[in-house]
């Protein structure tokens, strides 16, 4: 196997990237859209955003892979950041570089790379865009192109975000080990510490604008069948999928956790009730108007919210608590809807 080499700017690349703020980091709705058109359009089964990290490569967005990170001396991409142009493995079993990489003789099995370097402002290679497939593949000239032009948006997404107010913010809140201890490693959303960490913070800010703090407690329906007739690693790919999709039903600023097993907390400023109710449809409708792709099998899944508005010097933990007896009533009222606690 061909160890990785390090490029010739390695500690200024490293410090780039750290400051970017992008490591450990929870999912990014746009850039998990993105990774899944480009998983569509080749055909594809894995479509990964990779930053190269000191001894690791990390995920910041993630299609057909369940891992978050691996090590960077098995790594691919580790060999894309050396170069400027698409980093193509047709076949790794016919490669003597990849053919005894484990990520090749074990899961996933990747007999298929394409990688594209994506740089900072700088000039920097922080990581790559790249596919993965589980049999061998070639790209024609004209895919090879289209593939440069969506490492092109992922970049041009990435230094957008580095620039924007929402990040300094983040920044200026959160260390980097804090957030890492309150990320979910299956949806990659914020988990219940983060829930705990952004409840009063989300108050505060609620109160600073003049908005109000609106809380929607999420639950699937029947989960536990899933499981039950499908084992856990469909669960596992239903919780994912959920994730995504809850995340893309509400707004980028809207605080999206996964607080337990197969409930979802959003947390939320909005102007009044029903700006706070439109959105908790919108979650609704986004998990029943089509059926999931479990290992290529539809598979028809609800969920059920309860939604409540912090009244007037309300601890918002009690918000909290209201919205998860508004779910009760949801579930009792028969499931797949949305009920609001007055
Ligand atoms: P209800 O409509 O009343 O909410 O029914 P339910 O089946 O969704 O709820 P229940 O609380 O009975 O079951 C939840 C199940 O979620 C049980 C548990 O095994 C499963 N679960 C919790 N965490 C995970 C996880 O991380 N992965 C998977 N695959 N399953 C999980
Ligand atoms: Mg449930
Ligand atoms: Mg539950």
């Amino acid at each position: 196997m061909l160890i990785p080499e390090m490029p010739c700017d390695e500690v200024l690349r490293q410090q780039i990237l750290d400051d970017q703020e992008l490591l450990d980091t929870p999912a990014d709705p746009y850039l998990d859209t993105l990774v899944r058109v480009i998983r569509e359009v080749f055909a594809v089964k894995t479509v990964l955003i990779s930053l190269i990290d000191h001894d690791r490569q990390w995920f910041k967005s993630r299609i057909g892979l369940d891992i978050t990170e691996t090590r960077r001396s098995i790594s691919f991409c580790s060999h894309t950041i050396l170069g400027t142009t698409p980093f193509v493995v047709e076949d790794t079993q016919k490669d003597l570089r990849f053919h005894d990489n484990p990520m090749v003789i074990n899961t996933p099995h990747v007999r298929f790379y394409a990688g594209q370097p994506l740089f900072s402002e700088e000039g920097q290679a922080l990581g790559t865009l790249c596919m993965k497939d589980s049999v061998p593949r070639q790209l024609t000239d004209q895919q090879l192109h289209l593939f440069i032009d969506m490492a092109v948006l992922v970049e041009g997404y990435l230094k957008l975000r580095h620039i924007s107010e929402q990040t300094t913010q983040l920044r200026a809140a959160l260390s980097r080990e804090q957030r890492k201890a309150m990320l979910d490693p299956l949806t990659q959303l914020w988990n219940r510490a983060g829930l705990n960490h952004f409840l009063p913070r989300q108050q505060l800010q609620a109160d600073e604008l003049g908005l109000h703090l609106g809380v929607l407690f999420c639950d699937l329906d029947y989960f536990k069948r899933v499981n039950d007739s499908h084992g856990h690693a469909a669960g596992d790919q239903v919780l994912w999928e959920t994730a995504r999709r809850i995340s893309s039903a509400v707004r980028p600023q809207d605080v999206v956790t996964r607080s337990g097993g197969e409930e979802f907390v959003v947390l939320l400023l909005v102007r009044e009730r029903h700006e706070l109710l439109q959105i908790a449809e919108r979650i609704r409708s986004a998990m029943s108007k089509e059926p999931m792709d479990i290992d290529n099998q539809p598979l028809n899944l609800t969920i059920s919210i309860g939604a409540a508005l912090r009244a007037p010097q309300e601890d918002p933990n009690s918000t909290l608590k209201r919205a998860d007896q508004a779910l009760y009533q949801a579930k009792g009222n028969g499931r797949n809807r949305v009920e609001f606690n007055d």
